[in-house]
């Protein structure tokens, strides 16, 4: 429903513009581009028409305000006056008052989840929705409040112990598929977080500690009883009488998708070139997170630019493809790497390569579609990867080969724009030499006459001939990312094929 209020944002030609599902673009008039917005909203005017008053919104209130001169939207339980911001939206006016007097949650999710909302609109921030009572009853959700949960109904519950020197926090998920990924842990500035992911749903414990800890946190997960156990050590050998005062959702167990994107600082802390345009970033999660991405989920890096918070999305890779020729240069669990393209006129890129090492920025928990799962008693794995749509192949055909037994081959068909542009060629073509079950052809759309290579776009013909079953009915996943019409091109042509629906895996911003 938001969006970055720039004219050209996303520009023509952005890969985020056709992500986003062709939505219609309107002219903005003269004077109403993103640092227009800035400066109204730095110029000290009352853009709530409350005279920087908050208040307690009530669902009877909301729906009242829903014209365009007096338009409220309630995003993740924040209401907005939106009115002033309707003739700098690039997505126009309509688009806004889709959302008008109503909650807007999944209107936004949808369109735009990386929009940091909250910066640009927080002048226009009216206060929070009005609170129904909550239906906990010892700290157990009630069975009403988890009805939408998957087939078998779950309700997660906490419990801590202490010895003199540790405080161990147990939660009981009851769950079977839960693992050390499910898990995600921070602490910082006496504020402890723990969440874990259950299918679609999320627990979370969130409190303000009653004594200080140490930085370095264990968690253990009993994978067949669900079972998480997370140790933290205390700075002072004293007895805790509790744990801590409860905040904002603390013991709650909600859709994932609307607990909101959750970050912590992260260090830069080496950038190395991959390509003429494109860089291995290596980041260090802080000392007190637990926090592994899942093999095809993304996170959102976010960085302040001109005064504006801009969130993008990107996949974590690793180190190398070849991990077994070389150790590891940093331990894995605490070093997420990411392989990042700089597009000069873009938004986030050029301010995100102008970081020195030892920079700081903030970095989202996971999201995504790919389970694990989609991989088990796999015979075959077909990679169809554009550009940057590399990214979430890295982990992916490194995972598969390493665990899937059942897997004879995988093969990857890279397309790219010209030799200069794919990224690991080397890694690849090693790769390749020394696992006889994997194989990668490079495509080029603007090949030199010297490429003897495959060229040109993705089409039928060039599919046909590469996604072909190497035994008739073996089990296949085909993995498809890149430009967002590549990867729509290529689900269209694989279903032309006959492909079903389980079989094809596309990777998109949700
Ligand atoms: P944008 O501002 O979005 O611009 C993108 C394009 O528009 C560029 O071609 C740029 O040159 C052009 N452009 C921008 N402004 C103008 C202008 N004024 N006039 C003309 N042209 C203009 N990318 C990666 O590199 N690695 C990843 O691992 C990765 N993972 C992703 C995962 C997901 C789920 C998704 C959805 C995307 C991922 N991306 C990844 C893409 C990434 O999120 C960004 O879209 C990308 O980095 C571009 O961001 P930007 O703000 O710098 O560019
Ligand atoms: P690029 O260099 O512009 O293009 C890579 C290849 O894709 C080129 O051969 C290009 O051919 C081809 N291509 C581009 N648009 C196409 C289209 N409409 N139809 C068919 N082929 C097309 O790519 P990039 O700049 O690296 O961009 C990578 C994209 O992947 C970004 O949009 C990024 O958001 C996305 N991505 C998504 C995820 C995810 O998880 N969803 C992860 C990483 C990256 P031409 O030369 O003919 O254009």
């Amino acid at each position: 429903m938001l969006n970055v209020p720039s004219q050209a944002f996303p520009a023509p030609s952005s890969q985020q513009r056709a992500a986003s599902g062709g939505r219609s673009k309107v002219p903005l008039k003269q004077g109403r581009s993103l640092m227009d917005w800035i400066r109204l909203t730095k110029s000290g005017k009352d853009l709530t028409g409350l005279k920087g008053r908050l208040i307690e919104v009530t669902e009877e209130e909301l729906i009242k305000h829903n014209k365009k001169d007096d338009c409220w939207v309630c995003i993740r339980g924040l209401v907005y006056n939106v009115s002033p911001y309707m003739e700098y939206h690039p997505g126009g006016e309509d688009e806004l008052m889709r959302a008008a007097g109503s909650d807007g949650t999944d209107l936004f999710d949808q369109v735009h989840r990386w929009v940091n909302y909250e910066s640009m609109l927080k002048e226009c921030l009216v206060g929070r929705m009005a609170v129904k009572p909550v239906a906990v009853v010892k700290g157990i959700l009630l069975k009403s409040q988890v009805s939408d949960l998957p087939a078998k109904e779950i309700s997660p519950s906490y419990d801590w112990f202490q010895t003199e020197s540790l405080v161990t926090v147990v939660i009981y998920t009851k769950q079977k598929d839960v693992d050390s990924e499910s898990v995600i842990v921070d602490y910082q500035d006496g504020s402890f977080r723990a969440e874990v992911v259950i299918k679609d749903h999320s627990y979370l414990l969130h409190t303000e500690l009653s004594h200080e800890i140490q930085e370095d946190i264990t968690v253990r997960v009993a994978e067949k009883t669900g079972k998480v156990e997370i140790v933290l050590k205390k700075k002072d050998n004293v007895s805790w009488t509790y744990l801590g005062h409860p905040l904002e959702n603390h013991n709650s167990f909600t859709a994932y998708r609307e607990t909101g994107l959750y970050y912590r600082k992260c260090q830069l802390i080496s950038k190395v070139d991959v390509t003429h345009d494109t860089k291995l970033y290596c980041m260090m999660l802080p000392p007190a997170t637990h926090l592994q991405v899942p093999i095809g989920q993304h996170v959102y890096l976010k960085q302040t630019v001109a005064g504006t918070e801009i969130a993008k999305p990107y996949t974590p890779v690793l180190e190398s493809l070849n991990s077994d020729l070389q150790e590891p240069l940093h331990p894995p669990d605490k070093y997420i790497y990411f392989m990042i393209k700089l597009y000069h006129t873009g938004h986030f890129t050029p301010h995100f390569d102008c970081l020195q090492i030892g920079d700081y920025v903030s970095l989202s928990s996971p999201e995504g579609n790919f389970k694990k799962s989609q991989l088990q008693e796999l015979e075959e794995l077909f990679l169809l990867a554009a550009g940057t749509g590399f990214t979430p192949m890295v982990k992916l055909l490194n995972y598969a080969l390493t665990n899937i037994t059942s897997l004879r081959k995988v093969k990857l068909m890279f397309f790219n724009k010209t030799e200069g542009d794919i990224l690991w060629r080397n890694q690849l073509e090693q790769l390749a030499d020394k696992e006889r079950r994997f194989e990668v052809e490079f495509v080029l759309s603007e090949p030199t006459c010297e490429w003897t290579g495959k060229q040109g776009r993705i089409s039928l013909p060039l599919l046909s001939e590469f996604v072909k079953r190497s035994v008739e009915d073996s089990r296949v996943l085909i993995c498809i990312c890149g430009p967002a019409p590549f990867t729509e091109q290529g689900i269209r042509l694989l279903k032309d094929l006959n492909f079903s629906q389980e079989e094809i895996h596309g990777f998109t911003a949700y």
